[in-house]
């Protein structure tokens, strides 16, 4: 089944369950969807509580059996240890269930709000584009390329999926809104489909030895908070993580990343302010393999009023780690600003050209309505989304998965025809 029939089955689905109930709001939809879950949860611990119990009144009625027979010490033995390891494993499947739940709970609940804005505006528009609809003409189909433009979902991508729109139109017969409006949503799930066949959304990470990350980017985008976030969550998964501060250029950002390594717990390599970044790779390159560390997670400053300057330093950066470790950086990971749109597009194609980025690191999805670059980063850019940040707290990093991301974004914006 391909991406949009999977939005269009989740909405037909959606639909049907809605007509027997009132009509909800988004927010009250939204909390009702993380309660479900909770009541699952709810119901299998109840499952559990009664497992635990029949094996309790098991083990009561065979230490009956047992007197009544005159069984030997060691069968009664035997059975009881029985009875303590099912109630043990019980509890445990219990605590497991419990704990994927809150974690599966936090993460949709994450991804809903992060793109609560973004979802809000592009239904907006589209309400805006219909509003005005008289018929499928030349002036609408500038419309939508307008409209498509204004959900910053790149200029090529809205003018493809304009022109596919004129051919699909037609082929379809579409004249009714709604008709047209799920067609412009078709056509832009599957263009952001076909467009990533071959993409990798995963960290490159080493199964055996370390694995050596490197972040790029313009200051303020969010380098930084993104490295304590995810030096957290390796760390939390049992990984050795080691941070490199290599953003020498301020004093101010040393510190930034010793303030992440504390509250992660991990620990920071770092020189001097002003200092070579290029060394404190170095002495973290030397210190991981020392210490046998699984991660590297290395800061860099992000001057791109030079690019020169920029680019010979990260050269260097990235000659150092190779010295120590031939199949190293596994990523060089770019990190850029959702809220600020074009630019952050136009700062990943300046990147591109200076440095091999491997991926990218979206940024403050949370705060924008503008979360529909992430159509116009595959579909322009051809570079893999890896992680999303939905907010400023250690938890608030994630694994980009494109599939919910989209389904996430389209999916309240079909209509019944
Ligand atoms: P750097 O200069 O690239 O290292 O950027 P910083 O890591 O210092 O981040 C700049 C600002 O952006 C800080 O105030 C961060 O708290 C904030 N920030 C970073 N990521 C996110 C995010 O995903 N959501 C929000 N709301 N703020 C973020
Ligand atoms: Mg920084």
């Amino acid at each position: 089944m391909g991406l949009f029939d999977k939005i269009k089955h989740a909405f037909v689905k959606e639909n049907e369950e809605e007509k027997n109930q009132a009509p909800l709001s988004e927010e009250e939809s939204v909390t009702e969807d993380l309660e479900k879950p909770a009541e699952e949860a709810a119901d299998s611990a109840e499952t559990a509580k009664e497992t635990v119990e029949e094996s309790e009144e098991r083990l009561a009625e065979s230490s009956d059996e047992d007197s009544a027979s005159q069984l030997p010490e060691a069968t009664a033995k035997n059975l009881q240890e029985e009875a303590d390891s099912i109630v043990s494993a019980t509890e445990e499947q219990t605590q497991t269930a419990a704990e994927t739940l809150a974690e599966t709970v936090s993460t949709q609940a994450k991804y809903e709000k992060g793109l609560q804005k973004t979802r809000k505006t592009f239904k907006d528009r589209m309400n805006e584009l219909f509003a005005n609809f008289r018929s499928v003409d030349e002036e609408f189909f500038e419309e939508v390329e307008d409209t498509l433009i204004g959900a910053d979902v790149g200029f090529e991508t809205s003018m493809k999926i304009a022109d596919e729109l004129r051919q699909e139109v037609k082929i379809q017969n579409a004249k009714k809104p709604a008709a047209v409006q799920n067609v412009i949503i078709e056509k832009l799930v599957d263009l952001y489909e076909a467009e990533g066949e071959n993409e990798v959304n995963e960290i490159n990470l080493q199964p055996d030895g370390l694995t050596v990350l490197l972040f790029v980017g313009v200051n303020g985008t969010g380098k930084t908070t993104s490295i304590g976030k995810l030096a957290h969550q390796y760390k939390k998964e049992g990984k050795k993580v080691l941070m490199a501060a290599a953003d020498t250029f301020r004093a101010g950002a040393i510190d930034q990343l010793v303030v992440w390594g504390d509250r992660a717990e991990v620990e920071v390599v770092r020189g001097k302010a002003g200092g070579d970044p290029a060394a404190v790779v170095f002495d973290a390159m030397t210190k991981a393999k020392a210490e046998q560390a699984d991660v590297l997670l290395i800061d860099t400053a992000g001057r791109l009023q030079n690019k020169k300057n920029l680019m010979n330093e990260l050269d260097k950066i990235k000659r150092v780690i190779q010295r120590e470790n031939p199949t190293a950086p596994h990523e060089v990971l770019l990190v850029v600003d959702a809220t600020t749109g074009q630019n952050a597009m136009n700062q990943a194609q300046q990147f591109k050209e200076t440095t091999d980025v491997t991926g990218l690191v979206l940024t403050k999805l949370d705060g924008t309505a503008k979360g529909g670059i992430v159509l116009a980063i595959r579909n322009e850019l051809h570079l893999p989304v890896k992680l999303v940040g939905l907010g400023e707290g250690i938890n608030d990093l994630e694994i980009f998965d494109p599939n919910d991301f989209v389904m996430g974004l389209f999916k309240g914006l079909l209509k019944e025809e």
